[in-house]
């Protein structure tokens, strides 16, 4: 089994030309190498329910993780209801962070994701990741190489040296019309945001409305340097 600690570059190739690209190739893989020691970081944005989707057809019992850092939009909560019901036997964990917001502003000041957004994303997405991929392998993320100038190398495979784990990518190929497509061809439910401007949906203080289709992140944590919250850094991948 692939593993951070035992990292060589895997010679596996998948099908990029398949009808999904790859990515139902790549979850079996995935699920039958890790078994029960992968989990899926979901955003439940609209590659998120592609990926559910994807998921539940290679393993219906597998184990998602959703960031709760108690400052999503109403919206995001509601497409997890609506998945939690159309797949009622995949597990959906919803990880809060060590800090509830109270105990943040106390301890750092008002509103956080102003004055450090970096330490904020650190409190309420790096350390509660960390904390959930504790007991696995490997993750699964929905990381797509058009979605941004900063995901244009991501693999199938990566060794993510952010978390020492390996990271799994099944979308890589997938462009934003190919995500539609999958959606609307299997009425699947999603975000509403999407339909209100918003390409990428995170914390309700950090996105904006924003369509740029060179960067569809662009929306997010707009007017600041910042581009990624720190999840998706430092990978080196194989298998494209
Ligand atoms: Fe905080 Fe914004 Fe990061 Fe959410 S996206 S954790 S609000 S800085």
């Amino acid at each position: 089994m692939i593993t951070y600690q035992n990292w060589l570059t895997p010679e596996l190739s998948f099908d990029s030309n398949s009808e999904t690209k790859g990515a139902l190739e790549v979850l079996e893989w995935a699920y039958s190498t890790y078994g029960d020691e992968i989990l899926y970081s979901c955003s439940f944005g609209v590659e998120g329910i592609v990926l559910i989707d994807l998921i539940s057809k290679v393993n219906p019992y597998a184990h998602i993780v959703f960031l709760d850092t108690g400052l999503h939009f109403q919206e995001t909560y509601d497409v997890i209801d609506q998945i939690k019901e159309k797949y009622p036997n995949l597990t959906i964990i919803l990880k809060k962070p060590q800090l509830t917001l109270e105990e943040q502003q106390e301890e750092y000041g008002k509103e956080l994701w102003k004055s450090n957004p970096n330490l904020c994303c650190h409190l309420r997405k790096i350390e509660p990741l960390k904390e959930s991929l504790d007991h696995v392998s490997a993750w699964i993320s929905g990381l797509r190489r058009e979605q941004s100038p900063t995901r244009k190398n991501v693999q199938y495979i990566n060794k993510d040296d952010k978390f020492h784990k390996v990271k799994v990518c099944p979308l890589i190929h997938w462009t934003w019309k190919d995500i539609w497509r999958y959606v609307h061809k299997n009425q699947l439910p999603y975000n509403v945001l999407h339909d209100k401007g918003y390409p990428s949906i995170g914390c309700q203080p950090c996105t904006q409305p924003a369509f740029n289709e060179q960067d569809l992140r662009s929306g997010r944590w707009a007017g600041q340097e910042k581009l990624e919250c720190g999840l998706h850094v430092s990978t080196r991948g194989t298998s494209s």
